[in-house]
C-alpha cells in the first residue's frame, strides 16, 4: 500500500471541510442558539428539532463493543452504498483512476464508479465464483485505487477463500471487503485483521441480518487515517437522529439478530433441499449468505411464472457465470412454502 497522503485526491490534502455548530461545542447543557435550529420544536410530537451528532457517538462506541473494534476505525452512513461512493470520490481521480471489480458481484460497486468517472478493470471470478488471484494481481497498477472483494458475494452466495484475499494484500490502494452477509456465514470476518493490514477496508451493514433495510445504515471499519479522509468529506448530518436512536436500540437485541440468523438459515437449508428437489433445477449454489442463487432449465419462464404467482425473486441470468440463474432471497417458513408449492404446480404444468 502506498502511504495514505498519496493515495487520497491531490486536491482533497488541503480542502476545509464544512464545521458545523455542533463541531465547535459538543456539551449537551447550555442555551442552543448556534444552528438556527426552532427553538419553539418541531410541528409534530418528536423532539426532532435539533441536529444530530455528526459522528454518531453513542452508536459508535456501541458498535465498538459489538463489533470489537475501537470507535476510531468505524464509520457510519447512509446505508453502505454511501462509504462505497466516499471511498470512490476520495480516492479515485476521475477520468484517471480505476477500480478493480471481480464479477458476478454486486451492482453498486459499478454504478459508483461510473458516476465518479472510474474506469472499471473487471476481473471475472473463476468457476466456482472464486478469485483468478493471478489475472487479478496482473490488473494491479498506479492508477488502480480500489479493489471491492465481496465476501460472501452477492449474487453467488459463497465466501472467497482467504488465502487468496491474502494474497492480494499487496495491492497498491484499498481493499474493500463488503461483508453485508457475514452474520449469516460461519467464516470469520475480516474485522479482527485491521490492525494488521492498514489497506483494507471493511463494509457491513444493518440491512440484512439486523433486518433493518429501510433505517438506512451502513458501517465501515478500517485505519483511523481512513475514516478521517471519509469524515472529511462525508455530508454533516449523513445519519438521521431516527437512524441513530433505533441503531442504538438494535445494538441491545443482538441475541434477537442472532435467533433471526439461525431461523433464516435453518430455511436456507430447508429451501436449499426443497429446490435442489424440482427436475428443473439444475443447481443450487450453497450459499453463506439469506439468499440461494439457483439455475433454471428455462429461468426466463420461470421468472415471469413466478411473478404471475405474485412470488417475486430476482432475474441475474444477464450477468457472468449466472447463465440461467434467479436469485431467491430466504423467506419465513410459510413464504418458502409459497414458493415451492409455486414451483411444484409449474413442474407438473409443464410437460
Ligand atoms: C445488500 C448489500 C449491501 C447493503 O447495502 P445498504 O446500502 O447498507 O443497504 C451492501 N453490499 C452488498 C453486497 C449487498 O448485497
Amino acid at each position: 500500500m502506498k502511504p495514505l497522503d498519496e493515495l487520497i485526491r491531490p486536491h482533497l490534502r488541503h480542502l476545509v471541510p464544512y464545521s458545523s455548530a455542533r463541531d465547535d461545542y459538543d456539551g449537551t447543557e447550555g442555551v442552543f442558539l448556534d444552528a438556527n435550529e426552532n427553538a419553539y420544536g418541531s410541528v409534530i410530537d418528536a423532539p426532532l428539532h435539533r441536529y444530530p451528532d455528526p459522528y454518531q457517538r453513542a452508536v459508535k462506541d456501541r458498535v465498538a463493543r459489538v463489533k470489537g473494534v475501537r470507535p476510531e476505525q468505524i464509520f457510519l452512513g447512509n446505508g453502505s452504498d454511501e462509504p462505497i461512493d466516499l471511498l470512490m470520490r476520495a480516492f479515485g481521480r476521475p477520468g484517471q483512476d480505476q477500480v478493480i471489480l471481480l464479477p458476478p458481484t454486486y451492482g453498486m460497486y459499478g454504478v459508483s464508479a461510473g458516476l465518479n468517472e472510474l474506469g472499471i478493470k473487471s476481473v471475472p471470478l473463476l468457476p466456482g465464483f472464486q478469485i483468478d488471484v493471478t489475472a487479478t494481481l496482473a490488473a494491479f497498477g498506479d492508477t488502480t485505487k480500489l479493489l471491492f472483494v465481496c465476501s460472501p458475494n452477492n449474487p453467488s452466495g459463497n465466501v472467497m477463500d482467504r488465502e487468496a484475499v491474502e494474497r492480494l494484500l499487496d495491492f497498491p490502494g484499498l481493499i474493500v471487503i463488503d461483508e453485508a452477509y457475514a452474520d449469516f456465514s460461519p467464516e470469520h470476518s475480516w474485522l479482527p485483521e485491521l490492525d494488521r493490514y492498514p489497506n483494507i477496508v471493511v463494509l457491513q451493514t444493518f440491512s440484512k441480518a439486523w433486518g433493518l433495510a429501510a433505517l438506512r445504515l451502513g458501517m465501515a471499519f478500517a485505519s483511523p487515517e481512513i475514516i478521517r479522509v471519509l469524515n472529511r468529506i462525508k455530508p454533516p448530518y449523513n445519519v438521521n437522529l431516527l437512524t441513530q436512536q433505533h441503531a442504538l436500540a438494535a445494538l441491545d437485541q443482538t441475541e434477537r439478530k442472532n435467533e433471526r440468523v439461525a431461523k433464516l438459515t435453518e430455511q436456507r437449508t430447508h429451501l436449499q433441499k426443497e429446490l435442489s428437489a424440482l427436475a428443473f433445477v439444475q443447481h443450487v449454489f450453497p450459499s453463506d449468505a439469506n439468499f440461494l442463487l439457483t439455475r433454471f432449465d428455462d429461468a426466463a419462464t420461470v421468472f415471469r411464472y413466478l411473478i404471475d404467482q405474485q412470488v417475486i425473486v430476482r432475474d441475474r441470468s444477464r450477468l457472468p457465470l449466472c447463465e440461467g440463474c434467479l436469485r431467491v432471497t430466504v423467506g419465513t417458513e410459510a413464504e418458502n412454502a409459497v414458493l415451492i408449492d409455486a414451483l411444484r404446480r409449474f413442474d407438473s404444468a409443464t410437460p
